[in-house]
């Protein structure tokens, strides 16, 4: 149909849920990209679906400025207890630990239900200028132009888009009067009914044509554009169908306000997760459940009033009823990974379109929220032309290993509920226990979203030891993991506290960090006051000021790509901002240059200590626009710092 309108994007963005918006945010940051987001749904997520929301993903929010808006209303999680059958086989709680690891992250787990989440992120996307999502569209043709894809400036995807009819893009309710969430990623029961429906869909008017530089699948589970890429699930669906239910409850069980694992004696397991505005989430094993033509649970035959029947039986003997009933689902789990995450690097997937699991340890929207915070920066850069194509790849060599290993964790995650675990913990000599004890410990730490590390590429330089390091210069990609053992490369940058040189404030230092699109350098400059330092100190500001230094070879209209940071150890009174000449700190500028040291009042933190940072010689660590640590190098090695940049940044 080559009359039909046609119009070209650089980024068109299938699907407006969690990974969708995250990507749509992240290109907005940089100004003057042209991205399309659609959705085949007319309406937000008003209730329901995800609501976990770990200490990783909030550090993130809060370095797009809206985290404030999650922390006023969300429910944080503070403890979890485990509620089992006694030797006479009558429930009750069998022990209680910190929900979470304390000091991790800055931010504890909390949650808050999916539909807040997607408005913070449209809002902050709109606030930089960027797209409003466009409903009621879908994808029903889908070209790739192989002989294109390498040229940098081509548009080599061709997309038709359909407008749905109101009747195809309204969820269905399946005929109950409670929201729920029976409906979402599929309009169609399976693919082959999708396919049906688009062969025989719609009048010409209804169509346009899109052509793309870059297209990204945030089309959830049943993914239409995974398909059409050709890439497959691998992995198990398991038999496991679980029934959700957000109510506000009545009951006498002592412990609904804190989240619970809940395992009955014969009728399987129950999790309790308390939520905003009085309401619970009960997820809950179904055991008896209709299968539909499929040979799967029959989705549209499921009542709140089945799931709480279950969830009475799992819980007797205390009493289980409630007053509202907010919102309600059941499914059957599968935990997959899809074979690839892109298509000659122009098309990619993210989110659930490429991974799915159990949401018992509530990872799914996080998960998929960090593939897109992965993979916006560097759609981004190359787009800019700040960096070659070639960083592309790294989205799937960095973000599908997280997603298996989500896999293996969901696995054994799932296994903790069941109780098989548990039964563990009883053993006599005390060595399971033990097992048992750091399975859990493990676990909550993958569950914050701060275990994650990304492997050597042209972005993670490759961990150097310390007798190299010392005897020969770092070749091209190393980074001196000894000068900064707190501060591993390839994880993201952990925050501690340090003072404002210029007025004594206490900053988060990952608050010098903000997703506005920069790399930083941050300069642990050491002790100024020792003499054989501050001439090191004076010699790096020199060298980074030289044109052919990192700071001035990679721009953009006029401005550098990267932000330079100082730390130094202190002590602040000995020292001056003047200390410090350009570019550590430009004049008038007096949020460039902070300290560890102690404060009057406000908390600090032991920083140098912390990031296990020399506090005489101090060290560099430069870091991704994704707060990912890339290198680590001395305050001398300026040829291996330009050296790693220029394995992936152009001038
Ligand atoms: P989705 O949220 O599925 O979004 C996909 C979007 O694409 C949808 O808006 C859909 O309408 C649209 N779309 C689909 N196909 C097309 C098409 N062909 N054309 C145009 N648009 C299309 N995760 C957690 O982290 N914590 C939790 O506590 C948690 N609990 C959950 C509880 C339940 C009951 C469920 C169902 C999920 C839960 N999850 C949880 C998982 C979480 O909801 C998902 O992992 C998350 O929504 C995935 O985000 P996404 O953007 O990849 O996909």
């Amino acid at each position: 149909r080559n009359d039909l309108p046609t119009s070209e994007v650089d980024v068109l963005i299938v699907g407006a849920g969690p990974a969708g918006l995250m990507s749509n945010l992240w290109l907005s940051v940089f100004k003057g990209l042209r991205v399309r987001i659609i959705d085949k749904r007319t309406s937000d997520v008003v209730a329901g679906q995800a609501d976990g929301l770990v200490g990783r993903t909030q550090e993130v929010f809060h370095s797009f400025g809206f985290e404030d808006r999650i922390l006023k209303i969300a429910q944080p999680m503070a403890e979890f207890s485990f509620w089992e059958p006694n030797d006479s086989g009558r429930l009750h709680r069998s022990s209680r630990t910190p929900d979470g690891v304390p000091n991790v992250s800055r931010f504890q787990g909390s949650v808050l239900h999916q539909g807040h989440i997607e408005k913070f992120l449209k809002d902050a996307a709109r606030d930089r200028g960027g797209q409003e999502v466009e409903h009621g569209i879908q994808p029903d043709l889908l070209e790739i132009d192989e002989s294109k894809v390498d040229e940098v400036d081509s548009y080599p995807i061709t997309v038709r888009l359909r407008r749905l009819s109101k009747e195809e893009s309204t969820p269905s309710q399946f005929g109950h009067a409670v929201a729920n969430g029976l409906y979402r990623s599929a309009n169609f029961m399976t693919a082959k009914e999708e396919d049906r429906a688009i062969e025989k869909s719609a009048e010409p008017q209804d169509h346009e044509v899109i052509k793309c530089k870059y297209l990204l699948g945030c089309d959830g589970a049943h993914s239409w554009i995974r398909r059409q890429m050709g890439a497959q699930m691998e992995g198990d669906q398991t038999d496991f169908v679980w029934g959700v239910l957000d109510i506000i409850p009545q009951t006498d069980f002592p412990d609904i306000r804190s989240r619970c694992a809940i395992q009955s004696l014969n009728h399987g397991s129950l999790m309790v997760v308390p939520r905003e505005n009085e309401l619970v989430r009960l997820y809950i094993q179904l055991e008896e459940f209709e299968r539909d033509a499929y040979g799967r649970v029959d989705r549209r035959r499921i009542s709140p009033a089945q799931i709480l029947q279950a969830a009475q039986k799992i819980i007797a003997p205390y009493t289980l009823e409630y007053s509202h009933c907010d919102w309600f689902t059941a499914y059957q789990i599968g935990q997959r990974v899809s074979t690839s995450y892109a298509k000659s690097d122009r098309i990619f997937i993210l989110g659930d379109a490429c991974h799915t699991h159990s949401p018992k340890a509530g990872q799914g929207m996080n998960v998929s929220l960090m593939d897109a915070y992965n993979l916006g920066w560097k759609i981004a850069h190359v787009l800019r032309g700040w960096a070659g194509r070639s960083i592309l790849s790294t989205y799937e060599s960095e973000r599908r290993p997280v997603a298996q290993e989500l896999i293996r964790f969901d696995q054994k995650w799932s296994a903790l509920f069941s109780g098989q675990l548990k039964k563990i913990e009883r053993a006599a000599d005390g060595t399971e226990l033990e097992e048992f004890k750091q399975t859990f410990e493990n676990a909550k730490l993958f569950v914050a979203g701060i275990t994650v590390q990304y492997g050597p590429s042209q972005l993670v330089g490759q961990i150097l030891d310390h007798k190299n390091v010392h005897f020969n210069p770092p070749s091209v990609g190393m980074g001196n993991q000894d000068l900064a053992k707190g501060i591993p490369i390839g994880m993201r940058f952990a925050s501690h506290r340090v003072l404002n040189q210029a007025d004594m404030r206490s900053w988060h230092l990952q608050d010098t960090l903000p997703s506005d699109g920069l790399w930083r350098l941050l300069v642990f400059a050491g002790r100024m006051t020792d003499p054989t330092q501050r001439p090191r100190v004076l010699q790096l500001a020199h060298s980074l000021s030289s044109p052919s230094s990192i700071l001035n070879t990679y721009t953009s209209g006029g401005r550098s790509l990267f932000e330079v940071i100082t730390v130094h150890s202190g002590p602040r009174i000995d020292v001056e901002l003047s200390d410090f000449p350009p570019p550590l700190r430009e004049k008038y500028e007096y949020n460039k240059i902070f300290v560890d040291d102690h404060s009057y009042s406000e908390p600090f933190g032991n920083a140098y200590e912390n990031y296990g940072v020399d506090a005489v010689r101090g060290c560099l660590v430069l870091v991704r626009p994704d707060q990912y640590v890339s290198w680590i190098g001395n305050l001398e090695d300026m040829a291996g710092l330009e050296a790693f940049c220029s394995g992936f940044l152009q001038k």
